[in-house]
């Protein structure tokens, strides 16, 4: 927490620490010690899941050597079975602007459900 310039005192945490801390709502479907999993809030396939690292790890491009970062693709896996994703899925990370990337929070999409095109947009 700091101080602004108006004497308020504000939160630092993304919004996906948000979600992670229970500050704000979130459609929580999977946690562990290192990530915590909830529905995109506008979900591009029936399956569409944020996997996010507890630790605030800002992007790909910044990722420390070790962290929670490292148990994200073993979450994604044991999500996309209990989702039941047996016909297969998507997982998708985006960095900087270019690749689209809109919560500086390390986190997947997971998306399945649906046949997914390629290449993306
Ligand atoms: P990205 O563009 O890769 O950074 O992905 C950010 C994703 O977070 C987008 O798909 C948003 O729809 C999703 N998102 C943003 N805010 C929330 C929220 N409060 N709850 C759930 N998903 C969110």
């Amino acid at each position: 927490m700091t101080r602004s310039g108006f004497g308020q005192t504000r939160s630092m945490s993304t919004v996906f620490s948000k979600i992670v801390n229970r500050e704000i709502p979130g459609t929580i479907v999977y946690e562990d010690e290192h990530v915590v999993a909830f529905k995109d809030i506008v979900p591009f396939a029936p399956v569409h899941i944020i996997i996010v690292t507890r630790q605030e790890i800002p992007g790909i491009a910044s990722l420390p050597e070790t962290g929670d970062h490292l148990h994200l693709l073993n979450a994604a896996k044991t999500i996309a079975e209990q989702q039941g994703l047996t016909n297969g899925y998507r997982l998708v990370i985006n960095q900087g602007e270019d690749g689209g990337q809109t919560v500086d929070h390390l986190h997947i999409h997971l998306l399945g459900g649906r046949p997914m095109a390629w290449p993306p947009g």
